[in-house]
């Protein structure tokens, strides 16, 4: 017995060796995959021209060569995927950066009450893998249901689902009372307010979301004290006065940012604020007349179901057109002062209303190559990835959005999605989840009274 089990252990021991310290020949499918898009025009959301005619090599998960010129697939390299992008455009991974997954906002219809919490991390994970299929690689969420978020970020990032990164807030840290009377009992001083950081970075959030409106001076001094502590950002759902305080209290990034006052705007500029201002939960009528202008012109009008769902969301929260304008010249004059903007929707789904918050930007008066800035670049800066993230450059991730026509010649172009990928793999855009769109699921939870538009003319998606 003995003399049996001491060679058959030896030979396990070697093995093992072999395996740990590489004297096996790598087999071919551990080499890293090779994928070369060529004939594409880059638009990399550095601040630099678009490239003409480039090719651009996949190695892994890592942009490896971006280079001028066609190319020739070497012989004895038949592994390696060439693909002809026929003159689309490539650009860094989209990012919606002030996301909640799992809300409709505003939902007027009660469209969600009484949703099972299951129903709702489901319906999540729907939104966000959505989400991806129209070029956002990258969410940040700033308030969610039971840290959903911190699992669909797990979950993606193991690959069981192929979703967005998410950089997670968890839940929102407020006072008793806070946002608007919304949380019941939150946390109540200097002490409450640490505590509530601290069970926040102990679920896992990357990021510290608070309700800085009604919270006091120490309170919002304590939250971004233990973050900065931690090593976390802080970012603030923000309406003057009180924004100028946030600021100089340090919080990294200012959500919304209702009421914006140019001395803010200075102080921000100053030390380096993130902004989402989120324009597109600020709609005016005449906003939506100058959207679906654009949209009906290009003729996006294929999907009936989303076209009454945007319109869903766009005149359930249609505030004044004042107050829109206001929120549109807040966007125009931080970012002329210095101000990093980035694109975040609020509502959902992440895709949709992301594509329409960076349609959103260029109809304030941002150039469409800053507007791209603001969904790639500053957003990767936002959450620290900048060294990985949100630019086409040699070293980084390959997360890659292509579209068929130039978005620098009209935005709207970004809804031509071609291919996305995500750390270096495909995305299947045809690929359905199920047999009901995204949208299906809120029209089937009925609607009563009813915002959404009851004909395609009056969402202003008629066919052309
Ligand atoms: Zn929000």
């Amino acid at each position: 017995m003995k003399n049996k089990t001491i060679p058959a252990f030896l030979i396990l021991v070697g093995l093992v060796l072999i395996t740990q310290f590489g004297i096996a020949e790598p087999k071919i499918s551990d080499l890293p995959s090779k994928t070369v898009l060529y004939n594409c025009n880059v638009i990399d959301c550095t601040g630099s021209k678009p490239m003409r005619n480039m090719t651009v090599v996949i190695t892994g998960n890592m942009i490896t060569a971006i280079k001028p010129g066609s190319y020739q697939k070497p012989k004895g390299q038949e592994d390696v995927k060439v693909i002809d992008l026929g003159g689309a455009y490539l650009l860094p991974g989209f990012w919606n950066v002030h996301m909640h997954l799992s809300a409709l906002l505003p939902d007027p219809n009660h469209i969600l009450d009484n949703e099972l919490l299951p129903s709702a991390v489901i319906r999540s994970g729907l939104n966000a893998m959505d989400g991806l299929t129209k070029g956002f690689t990258s969410i940040r969420t700033v308030g969610e249901l039971a840290y959903l978020d911190v699992a669909w970020r797990d979950v993606f990032d193991q690959g069981y689902f192929m979703g967005p990164r998410i950089f997670a807030s968890g839940n929102e840290v407020s006072i008793t009372g806070g946002h608007r009377g919304d949380i019941p009992i939150g946390f109540d001083g200097a002490a409450e307010i640490r505590k509530a950081v601290r069970m926040q970075i102990a679920q896992g959030v990357d990021w510290i979301k608070i309700m800085e409106v009604e919270m006091l001076p120490d309170e919002v001094e304590a939250a971004v004290q233990v973050a900065h502590h931690m090593g976390l950002r802080v970012c603030s759902h923000s309406k003057e006065p009180t924004t100028y305080r946030s600021v100089q209290a340090g919080v990294d990034c200012i959500e919304h940012g209702y009421g914006l006052k140019d001395k803010t705007i200075k102080l921000m500029a100053e030390k380096g604020t993130f902004y989402v201002p989120t324009i597109i939960c600020n709609l005016s009528d005449q906003y939506i007349r100058e959207r679906d202008k654009r949209l009906a012109a290009l003729g996006y009008c294929e999907d009936e179901k989303a076209a009454k769902g945007r319109t869903l969301v766009a005149y359930a929260d249609e505030r004044t057109q004042e107050h829109a304008l206001h929120q549109r010249k807040a966007l125009l004059k931080a970012f002329k002062a210095g101000v990093k903007v980035c694109i975040g929707s609020d509502s959902t789904p992440v895709g949709e209303l992301g594509i329409l918050e960076i349609e959103q930007f260029v109809l304030s008066g941002i150039s469409e190559m800053d507007a791209l800035i603001a969904a790639t670049r500053n957003c990767a800066d936002l959450c620290r990835v900048l060294d990985k993230l949100g630019t086409v450059e040699e070293g980084k991730l390959a997360d890659l959005v292509v579209v068929s026509e130039n978005p620098l010649e009209n935005i709207s172009n970004i809804r031509k999605v071609k291919m996305v990928f995500k750390d270096g793999i495909s995305v299947d855009l045809d690929q359905p989840q199920g047999t009901a769109s995204y949208w299906d699921y809120f029209f089937t939870r009925g609607r009563e009274k009813g915002y959404a538009a009851d004909s395609d003319d009056a969402a202003g998606f008629k066919k052309k």
